[in-house]
């Protein structure tokens, strides 16, 4: 069976007047439809740059290598016709900051016609404005505030807004980059939970790209956390968060230890140090120099992305040689070098 989306081993590289920038490195996953998939990463992990390049929206001169494929369709060698109908069609984004992306003169209801109207040119005016409403109805909003400017809406409205503009052509994937990241958790909850529902009830694919490994956990079938452009680990999403086998996936899930809490969110915990830059990264894991159970091996090898003992064993992987090593790995942080204590959960 063909997946809705094959990525191997995709390699992206900026290319600018500061020189080259390998923002990702080596990621492979594949996604069949109606499953969701988390990104989890600091900022700069390359999460963005991921998602980006599945709808092939990074700037030209931005080198693109491996193999992305969607529904069998080569997405890199696409011709710009058949592109412009994937990115509706097939996939659509939701970004961060719904006020920017939505145009400040235009009615919301004018917003969410346009791509309808763009994709089905022989619609009539009568079918648009009832699809308008339909939509509008999906994501919890009256008929009537289709009249509003964004100005009109609530920051969680104005987000409610971009999923129904991400429905409005019956995408067979959405990909969700901190879409939620900016509303305050209460809202937050609401639109995780809309967009769960329409996820399911669709049977589309999700792949959602938050720093957050407690929300992604509690969102996505699988989670796959992000460090210095590569997947360094990748499992269920639940048990991705109770028991990792990855140090910096414990350092991330400690950082936020309790799903949606507004205290954590605003003081992430035991992640000291800062993640690389992507042109100067260190020798062997990249993440050895801020790792709790770092060997002196850790400096040499870099670590492939293998399958690990785990509760979910099927699916783990781990580049991590402490946990290749069967060595457990504890979701608080730090780690201490000889602790041989079992996951808390
Ligand atoms: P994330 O979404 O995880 O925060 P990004 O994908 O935005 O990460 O960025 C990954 C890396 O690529 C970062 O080091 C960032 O500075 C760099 N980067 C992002 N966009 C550009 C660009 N247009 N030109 C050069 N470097 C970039
Ligand atoms: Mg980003």
């Amino acid at each position: 069976m063909t997946s809705l989306l094959d990525i191997q081993d995709l390699t992206i590289t900026y290319r600018g007047a500061r020189g080259h920038v390998p923002a990702v490195r080596g990621v492979s996953f594949s996604l069949q439809a109606g499953e969701t998939i988390g990104i989890a990463g600091e900022s700069g992990s390359g999460k963005s740059t991921l998602g980006m390049s599945l709808l092939r929206l990074l700037p030209k001169e931005t080198k693109v290598e491996g193999e992305l494929l969607f529904n069998g369709e080569d997405i890199l060698t696409m011709k710009f016709g058949r592109l412009r109908a994937v990115r509706w069609s097939g996939a659509s984004m939701i970004f961060q900051g719904a006020m920017h992306a939505l145009n400040p003169v235009h009615r919301i209801g004018q917003q969410i016609a346009e791509p309808i109207e763009v994709h089905n040119p022989s619609m009539g005016a009568k079918a648009v404005s009832s699809r308008v409403t339909e939509l509008l109805d999906q994501v919890g909003l009256p008929a009537w505030r289709a009249e509003n400017y964004p100005h009109e809406l609530s920051g969680g409205q104005r987000q409610r807004v971009m999923i129904a503009m991400a429905l409005a052509c019956d995408p067979e994937l959405i990909i969700a980059d901190e879409a939620t990241t900016a509303l305050d958790v209460m809202v937050q909850a609401q639109v995780l939970q809309l967009l769960r529902d329409l996820v399911a009830e669709r049977q589309m694919g999700l792949i959602m790209i938050s720093h957050d490994l407690s929300v992604l956990a509690d969102m996505c079938d699988r989670v796959a956390v992000m460090y210095a452009g590569q997947i360094v680990e990748v499992g269920q999403g639940h048990a991705m968060f109770t028991a990792p086998r990855h140090p910096y996936g414990a350092a991330l899930g400690s950082a936020f230890p309790v799903i949606g809490d507004p205290e954590a969110r605003r003081n992430p915990r035991g992640l000291a140090g800062d993640p690389p830059v992507p042109t100067d990264l260190p020798s062997g894991c990249p993440f050895h120099p801020r790792c709790p159970v770092a060997r002196d091996d850790c400096s040499t090898t870099v670590p492939e992305l293998l399958p690990v003992k785990a509760p979910d064993e099927d699916l783990r992987r781990s580049a991590c040689l402490v946990a290749q090593d069967g060595q457990s790995i504890r979701p608080s942080s730090p780690v201490p070098p000889t602790s041989t204590q079992e996951p808390v959960t």
